[in-house]
């Protein structure tokens, strides 16, 4: 059985609302072909309309800013946009029914944001049932939309589904109620054929009361709903074509990455997390069940990006060539504990208690540089180190990082990539003791013209020869 999620631009408007429903159809006409192995599912699990959950956070904060009016104003206009998504609906008594159910839940919503402003106080507790709220309308309208063009369909509260701790905003599931549960909500609308729509992001604790995941969760719902109901895949259908080969902002001819490792997948994340954090797949590829990625606007062309644990060799060094601009790389020298132990663990609290994460890191006998995206605590941390280092900065600089399973058996990789860059001053190098990555600092000036090159020269040419034979 596969598990189908579908992310905010996926189900954003009428429009995308019906690209899913004949996504979601072409799924079930292959799972009940006589000859699959399978015929149940897929399971949907749905986002927010795109841009609800951030507009339900606004809500949750001019109530506990005091402003009333503004919250139910805003509430008054998501509203609208849920009724104008139900349109898709196209039976009457089933239209009616969940316009009477969005109905509702904006009425409880709008007493919610009334008592919630004369307190002037939203706990995460009253945070997450507000936000949830763009999971459970959505998944709904989903629902119905699907019922209504003939495919079985029944919508499940995922607060029945998942069953999470009280960390309120960033609740963790809790796995074997988790199972339980959806074996008791989920597997008997499979049995019966007819194809389960979940909201994403949002389950509730033990005792019932509704959390939330985290930002971006619906992901990890699908993941967690996957590995729990032991599906064959999970594809994540958002609104571009799946991983790129590179920024395809700087570089011109970017390719989709047919096939990640999830190790490759979390070296990129710093990079393009936008599409996908790979952390939130963890479940279902711990357990082995292949994640793709897929265009929800062009179902037929894609055939996406699919991570799994391992991949196959492809006889080439590198996946992707990632790159990210506004860095700046501090060079910490030691002027006092020269050889002492002891000095990096000194750097790096001065790090942490000024809350300012490193990237790449490189050292030598008596100096230790970093790369940092947030320099506004720099002069806090340089202060916290006078005592034993000289700490100096240098601004605009860019990483770019070479990543593939294929470095590891390819010994010339680095010489090759510094031959491509000939010319370029580097900063810093980086290669991990795993080899799935190299990283280089640069300076800002010079990163379209490198990436540029190693895109060209590990890239393009592969992939046209690919494509010749
Ligand atoms: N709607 C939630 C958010 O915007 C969860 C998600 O879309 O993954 O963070
Ligand atoms: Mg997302």
């Amino acid at each position: 059985m596969v598990v189908m999620k579908f992310g905010g631009t996926s189900v954003a408007d009428r429009a995308a609302v019906e690209r899913l429903v004949s996504i979601v159809r072409a799924a079930r006409q292959v799972a009940i072909q006589p000859e699959a192995m399978d015929w149940r599912g897929p399971v949907v699990v749905v986002s927010a309309l795109g841009g609800a959950t951030d507009r339900l956070l606004g809500v949750a904060a001019e109530a506990g800013a005091g402003d009333i009016e503004g919250a139910i104003e805003n509430l008054r206009a998501l509203r609208a946009r849920h009724l104008e998504v139900a349109g898709v609906i196209t039976k009457p008594a089933d239209r009616a029914e969940v316009e009477a159910f969005i109905g509702n839940e904006f009425n409880e919503l709008e007493r919610i944001v009334g008592a919630l402003g004369v307190l002037r106080e939203v706990s995460p507790r009253w945070l997450d049932t507000v936000a949830a709220q763009g999971e459970i309308l959505s998944s709904r309208i989903v629902a119905a939309a699907l019922a209504s063009h003939g495919l079985g369909a029944a919508w499940i509260d995922a607060r029945q589904a998942i069953v999470t701790d009280d960390e309120f905003t960033s609740a963790a599931p809790l796995i074997p109620e988790t199972t339980a549960a959806l074996a008791r909500v989920v597997d008997p609308v499979l049995a019966d054929r007819r194809v389960p729509v979940i909201g994403g992001f949002v389950g509730a604790t033990r005792e019932g009361v509704t959390t939330t995941l985290g930002r971006g969760g619906s992901d990890y719902s699908a993941a967690i709903i996957g590995a729990c109901l032991g599906a064959s895949e999970i594809q994540i259908w958002t609104d571009v074509d799946g991983m790129l080969t590179s920024d395809p902002r700087i570089v011109k001819d970017v390719h989709v990455v047919p096939h990640l490792s999830f190790a490759e997948a979390s070296e990129l994340a710093y990079f393009g997390a936008k599409v996908l954090h790979p952390a939130t797949i963890q479940p279902a590829v711990g357990q082995n069940i292949p994640v793709r990625i897929l265009n929800s606007r062009r179902p037929e062309d894609s055939t996406g990006t699919l991570i799994t644990r391992d991949r196959p060799p492809t006889g080439h060094p590198l996946t992707a060539v990632a790159a990210k601009k506004g860095v700046t790389v501090v060079d910490i020298t030691s002027t006092r504990m020269l050889m002492a132990h002891g000095f990096l663990r000194r750097i790096f609290e001065a790090f942490e208690t000024h809350k300012t994460s490193v990237d790449v890191v490189t050292t030598s006998e008596v100096s230790v540089s970093v790369t940092i995206d947030d320099s506004r605590r720099l002069p806090a941390i340089a202060r916290a180190l006078a005592e034993v280092a000289e700490v100096t900065h240098e601004e605009h600089m860019a990483i770019v990082c070479a990543v593939g399973e294929g470095l590891q058996t390819d010994s010339s990789f680095v010489s090759e990539l510094l031959a491509t860059v000939k010319g370029v001053p580097i900063r810093l190098v980086s290669q991990a003791g795993t080899r799935r990555n190299i990283t280089l600092v640069i300076r800002e000036v010079d990163l379209a013209q490198t990436l540029n090159r190693v895109h060209e020269r590990f890239f393009t040419t592969v992939h046209h020869a690919a494509n010749k034979q």
